[in-house]
C-alpha cells in the first residue's frame, strides 16, 4: 500500500496542470465565491458523505432531509406556489434531460413529440432530443438574442409537448420573454420549462438589489418547471442542480420504478440510481454557510464586476459586448481588426481562461465570460489583460487557415468517413499529432478553432467526437 501523503501529493501534482478553480481568473467551467471558509465547508461535507448512497432515502434519511431543505429554499426563492416540488440532480444537463423526459412521458397520446426551443437554448436540450426521441423545433431569436414570441407561436402544433425559455441563455447572457412564452404554452395546455441553470441562483438577488430583472420564476403563470444549478452560482462543489416542478403531478413521470427483476425494487427520482451523497451534502453545507445574506453579497459583488467589465470593454475600440448582460454572463465580439480566437489564446498566455464560442446562425465567433464574485478584486487586471490581448491579436493579424484544408473538409460528408479518414483529418486540423507524436494539445488553439469554425456544424461535431475518442484511450 502506498502511504496516503504520497498518494495525495501525486494527486496535487497532477492537478497543477488543470485550470485553477480558485482565484477568479477562470471564466468558464468554475464559479468561485472567493470565500475559502465556504469552500472548505463544502469540501468537508462532500468528503463526509462520499460513501453514502442516495439510492435509498429510507436507508440514508439525512440525505432526504437535506434534499427537501434545499428544494424548500429554492422554491421560496423562486416563487414556488404551495404544492410545488423538486429534486436534486447531478447537474444542469440531468435536470434538462429529466424535464424533457417527463414532458414526453406525460403525453403518451403524442406519437411524435416535439419541443419548441429558441435557437439559443443550451445544447443539453439537443442531448435530450437525441436520448429521448423528442424532435427539437428551433426558433431563431430576435436581434436582441431573446426568443421570438411570434415565431414560437407559429412553431407550436398538436405534437408540441414542451416550450423552453432560458433565464438567461448561456451564449449571450440574456433572459427570454418568459411571460409571453409561458402564456403561449399554457394556452395550449403544454408544459413550459425555464432553464435557469446558470442564472437561477443570481437573478432573485439581482432583483432584490434593485436591478431590472424580467419575470421568469414560478410567479409567471404557465411556467411548469425550472432548472437551476447549485454547482454554478450556488458556489457549491460540482455535482448538484435542482429540477423544480409546479406540482407533484407534473413531476410524476420523472420517477422510475422497476419490480421486473429478482433484486430490490428499483425506485429512482433521477437518472442515477446509486449516487454519492457527497454533492448533495456539499451543496447543503454551502447553502447553510452562505445563507440568503451571503448570496446577496456575492450577487452584488459579481454584478459589480460585470458592470466594470462592460464599462471597460467599451473603452477598447476593437471589442464590443454582444448584448447588455441580464446577469453574470458576458459575450464579447471583436471587429475585423482582430480575431476572437487569438484573443482567447492571448488571454490564456496571461493567466486568464475565457471561452471561445464558434460562429452560429450568421453571427460571428464570440468570447464567453462567466464572471464570478471572486473576479471582482481582479477586474482591473482582467481589463489590462484584455487590452494587451487585443493589441497582440491585432499585431498577429488574421488566423491563417489553409484554404485547401477548408475546401477539403467542406466537401466531405462526416457520415461517410472511416476511422482512418478521421485520423487524417485530425492530423490536418492540428488537433491531434501523427500517431507517433501522441495527443499533446497545441499550446495555441486559434488555428484549430478557426478551422473548426469553418467546418459545418455536423462536421465539427464529428471531428470533436473523433478527437474525444482518441483522447479517451488507456496509455
Ligand atoms: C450549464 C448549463 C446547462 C447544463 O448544465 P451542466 O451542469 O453543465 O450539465 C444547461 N443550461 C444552461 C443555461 C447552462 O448554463
Amino acid at each position: 500500500m502506498s502511504p496516503a501523503p504520497d498518494v495525495l501529493a501525486r494527486l496535487r501534482e497532477r492537478q497543477a496542470a488543470d485550470l485553477p478553480v480558485h482565484g477568479g481568473r477562470t471564466l468558464a467551467y468554475v464559479y468561485d465565491s472567493g470565500l475559502a471558509e465556504v469552500d472548505r465547508v463544502g469540501r468537508e461535507a462532500v468528503a463526509a458523505y462520499a460513501g453514502s448512497n442516495g439510492l435509498d432515502p429510507t436507508a440514508f434519511p439525512s440525505l432526504l432531509t437535506m434534499e427537501n431543505e434545499l428544494v424548500g429554499f429554492a422554491l421560496r426563492l423562486l416563487d414556488g406556489p404551495d404544492g410545488a416540488v423538486g429534486t436534486v440532480t447531478s447537474g444542469g444537463t440531468e435536470s434538462v434531460l429529466l424535464a424533457v423526459q417527463a414532458a414526453r412521458d406525460a403525453r403518451p397520446d403524442v406519437a411524435r413529440p416535439r419541443m419548441v426551443l429558441p435557437s439559443t437554448a443550451h445544447a443539453a436540450f439537443h442531448k435530450a432530443a437525441h436520448y429521448f426521441g423528442v424532435e427539437p423545433v428551433l426558433v431563431p431569436v430576435g436581434p436582441d438574442f431573446r426568443a421570438d414570441v411570434a415565431a414560437t407561436e407559429a412553431a407550436l402544433d398538436d405534437s408540441t409537448v414542451l416550450v423552453v425559455a432560458s433565464a438567461p441563455s448561456y451564449a449571450h447572457g440574456v433572459v427570454d420573454p418568459v411571460t409571453e412564452l409561458a402564456a403561449l404554452a399554457a394556452a395550449r395546455g403544454v408544459r413550459c420549462h425555464v432553464d435557469a441553470c446558470i442564472g437561477g441562483w443570481v437573478l432573485p438577488w439581482a432583483a432584490r438589489l434593485g436591478r431590472a430583472v424580467p419575470p421568469w420564476t414560478f410567479a409567471v403563470e404557465g411556467v411548469t418547471s425550472v432548472s437551476v444549478d447549485l454547482h454554478k452560482y450556488g458556489y457549491a462543489p460540482k455535482g448538484t442542480s435542482l429540477l423544480l416542478h409546479r406540482t407533484a403531478e407534473l413531476r410524476r413521470p420523472q420517477f422510475f420504478a422497476s419490480a421486473a427483476w429478482p433484486g430490490y425494487t428499483m425506485l429512482n427520482s433521477t437518472m442515477q440510481s446509486t449516487k454519492s451523497g457527497g454533492p448533495l451534502a456539499g451543496a447543503w453545507a454551502v447553502l447553510q454557510a452562505l445563507g440568503d445574506a451571503g448570496y446577496e453579497r456575492l450577487t452584488a459583488d459579481v454584478l459589480s464586476a460585470v458592470d466594470a467589465i462592460v464599462a471597460g470593454v467599451a473603452t477598447v475600440p476593437e471589442l464590443r459586448v454582444v448584448a447588455p448582460p441580464d446577469s453574470t454572463l458576458v459575450a464579447l465580439a471583436t471587429d475585423a481588426r482582430c480575431d476572437a480566437f487569438t484573443v482567447c489564446d492571448e488571454m490564456a498566455a496571461r493567466g486568464w481562461y475565457v471561452q471561445p464560442q464558434m460562429s452560429h446562425a450568421g453571427e460571428p465567433p464570440t468570447i464567453h465570460l462567466s464572471v464570478s464574485a471572486a473576479t471582482l478584486p481582479h477586474v482591473d487586471e482582467l481589463l489590462s489583460a484584455l487590452r494587451a490581448s487585443v493589441a497582440a491579436a491585432v499585431a498577429a493579424g488574421p488566423v491563417a487557415v489553409d484554404p485547401g484544408v477548408v475546401d477539403f473538409i467542406r466537401a466531405l460528408d462526416p457520415a461517410t468517413l472511416s476511422d482512418a479518414d478521421f485520423d487524417g483529418l485530425l492530423a490536418a486540423s492540428g488537433l491531434v499529432g501523427e500517431a507517433s507524436e501522441g495527443l499533446a494539445l497545441p499550446e495555441r488553439m486559434a488555428e484549430v478553432n478557426a478551422l473548426l469554425d469553418l467546418a459545418s456544424p455536423p462536421m465539427r461535431e464529428a471531428l470533436l467526437v473523433a478527437f474525444l475518442d482518441r483522447l479517451s484511450r488507456p496509455a
